[in-house]
């Protein structure tokens, strides 16, 4: 891939990456999120339930303890005033009081004033103190249970009341009202590892875990409850100032996300427990036999912390995934590249050693030309000489020398014969698949072709090759491969009156090894690791038919190397014991067929030539 196309994708790939980075950020912070808000919302949901309970069950205690007082005698003579107030009646609600372990008791007439009271002996005793107002009077002297959180207006201690009329034949005769603290219960809350609180039906807080909660209120209030507060001193004149907490978002009907604000400069608070600002899951639930509503708000800043956290290490990951993806496929790219090129040179060496291969036959066919020409030129002239005088021979009737005359003319023509068929077999394309071949055969061809070339040079042949040793492989190709061979050693020992040349071969564990050795200078250390190399020579490169060599194209043995390697076998070189180069060809042995019938005819033998006449 070309730079500029790669740097391209980059570009392009650079903000995919980007987008999957932002993307893997946002979605892992929505899943870390909703993973924690789940969780949180499941202790939030527990510890609820935990609160509200013990809530109820405080309450609980003292739902029927109004309602008893109607069963004592002198109540009921007291608020229907059939007796005057017994001087024992206070006293035992005294008792009772603290027995019970509430605020106060007392009792009221159908009028609403108190006529027997717990807190009788006190300064600020109830007693004679018109309470017709209070709603929880209003409620029980209708007949209801009546319930209200509500801060005294003698003391002003906050607490719960709780009502219930005194009916006497059906008809109400006065109210019995129990005052409990929660202050214990709220106490045991400071112990809680989340903030909680309680609302009552106006949205007023009358219980909390944080003290400075107290006396909120949660919804923002109009003039006309204000008002009404006002009359009824429900809150005993408390400003009932909003507790800071704002909606942020609803997750279900029971639970939500808000953010409360710090507590103002100068009364910040500290719990110890948990932060009573930032934000927070507020889950509610109703507090039964009340109107009331506990909310618990469970700390979720850490939820948000770590839903960031998380969000950041899925963004880092998934841009590291993306740049190890980019690396992965420029580095493809790159090794694509790598093989195009390969290839590329690969095709173009292909070309060049074909073209060179086809301009080394051409010289071949040249030489071989030029050889055959001077081959078939003395036969010729031979053939010229004895027809001229066989007729000669004829006209003067001397039979007997005309038919010694043309017997030598068919020697000579079988002869001719001979070299043109061996010609053919050598320009014969071979198919190129291995069979058993009598190596003998080609190795002869190959020195028949070269004949011309031994007999100039004067060298001596040696020929060790039994007629039964053979290999697999294709006889036309094993000739080629011989003829480089014979023709490199010629080249070697070119200029030498002692050259040497022997051919030998054997089968031996299933291979079979063909030598061609010659006394030449052999091969040098420089020559020797190169040897195989296309286009390697030591050789000049030919001028037109100047030079005898085969080559100088340095592909010879490339070539031959190739062809062997085909067969399976192998072709190499050393240097024999006596200083000349040794070439053998290693490859698989076969078994000749018995029937020679199978032999094919290009595997016959050639005629060798007679000697020129
Ligand atoms: P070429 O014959 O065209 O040079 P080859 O591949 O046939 O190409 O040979 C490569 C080289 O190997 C030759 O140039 C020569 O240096 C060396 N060589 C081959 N055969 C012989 C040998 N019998 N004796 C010495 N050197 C040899």
């Amino acid at each position: 891939m070309p730079i500029a196309r790669r740097l391209r994708t980059i570009g392009l790939l650079l903000p995919v990456i980007a987008g999957l980075a932002l993307f893997a950020g946002l979605a892992g912070f929505r899943v870390s999120e909703g993973m924690g808000l789940a969780a949180l919302r499941e202790t939030g949901r527990h510890r609820l339930d935990l609160y509200a309970e013990s809530l109820e069950r405080e309450i609980d205690k003292y739902a029927y303890f109004p309602a008893t007082l109607g069963l004592e005698r002198d109540v009921l003579d007291l608020v229907t005033g059939r007796a005057p107030l017994a001087w024992g009646l206070n006293r035992y609600l005294e008792r009772l009081n603290e027995r019970a372990g509430t605020l106060s008791i007392y009792v009221l007439n159908r009028q609403g004033r108190v006529v027997a009271a717990s807190n009788w002996n006190r300064p600020d005793s109830f007693i004679g103190e018109d309470l017709s107002y209070r709603p929880y009077f209003i409620e029980a002297a209708a007949g209801r249970q009546g319930r209200l959180f509500g801060v005294g207006t003698t003391r002003g201690e906050a607490g719960y009341y709780l009502s219930s009329p005194l009916a006497e034949d059906g008809a109400i005769v006065g109210v019995a009202v129990v005052k409990v603290s929660l202050e214990q219960l709220e106490q045991s809350w400071s112990t809680v590892e989340a903030p909680v609180l309680v609302t009552d039906e106006n949205g007023v807080v009358i219980l909390a875990s944080v003290t400075s909660w107290k006396f909120t209120s949660l919804r923002a209030m109009d003039e006309p409850t204000r008002r009404h507060f006002e009359r009824t001193l429900q809150y005993n004149a408390h400003p009932l100032p909003p507790l800071g907490l704002t909606p942020l978002d609803r997750i279900a009907p029971d639970a939500e996300l808000v953010r409360l604000a710090g507590p103002a400069d100068g009364e910040a608070e500290t719990t110890g427990v948990f932060p009573v600002s930032g934000s927070f899951l507020a889950q509610t639930a109703p507090l039964h036999g009340t109107g009331w509503t506990m909310t618990v708000l469970s700390p979720a800043s850490d939820i948000t912390g770590m839903a960031w956290t998380r969000a950041a290490l899925a963004a880092v990951g998934s841009a590291f995934l993306g740049i190890l993806l980019l690396m992965w496929v420029q580095r493809r790219g790159h090794l694509r590249d790598l093989e195009r090129k390969v290839e590329e040179r690969t095709r173009n060496l292909r070309a060049a050693q074909d073209e060179l291969v086809h301009a080394g036959k051409l010289a071949v066919i040249g030489q071989l030309s030029a050889g055959l020409a001077h081959e078939l030129n003395q036969p010729l002239a031979a053939l010229r000489t004895l027809s001229g005088n066989t007729v000669k021979f004829l006209q003067r009737g001397n039979l007997d020398a005309a038919q010694g005359n043309l017997e030598r003319i068919a020697q000579l023509v079988d002869a001719m014969g001979a070299l043109t068929s061996q010609l053919k077999s050598f320009a014969r394309k071979s198919s190129g698949a291995p069979r058993p071949v009598a190596v003998r055969r080609p190795i002869d061809n190959a020195l028949f072709l070269l004949e011309q070339r031994l007999r100039r040079s004067g060298v001596a042949v040696q020929l060790e090759v039994p007629e039964d040793v053979a290999a697999l492989c294709d006889p036309n190709r094993l000739e080629q491969v011989a003829i480089n061979l014979v023709a490199n050693a010629l080249d070697a020992l070119a200029g030498r009156k002692d050259g040497r040349l022997t051919l030998t071969a054997r089968t031996e564990d299933g291979r079979t090894r063909i030598q061609v050795a010659d006394n030449g200078p052999g091969l040098s250390e420089e020559v020797l690791p190169r040897l195989f190399e296309p286009f390697f020579t030591t050789k000049e490169t030919a001028k037109d038919g100047n030079r005898e060599g085969s080559g100088g194209l340095g592909l010879g043995l490339a070539i031959s190397a190739g062809i062997v390697r085909d067969f399976g076998g192998t072709l190499s070189g050393a240097n024999g014991a006596d200083g000349g180069a040794v070439f053998t060809i290693d490859l698989p042995a076969a078994a000749l067929p018995a029937d020679p019938t199978t032999i094919l005819a290009e595997d016959l033998a050639c005629p060798t030539l007679p000697p020129p006449p």
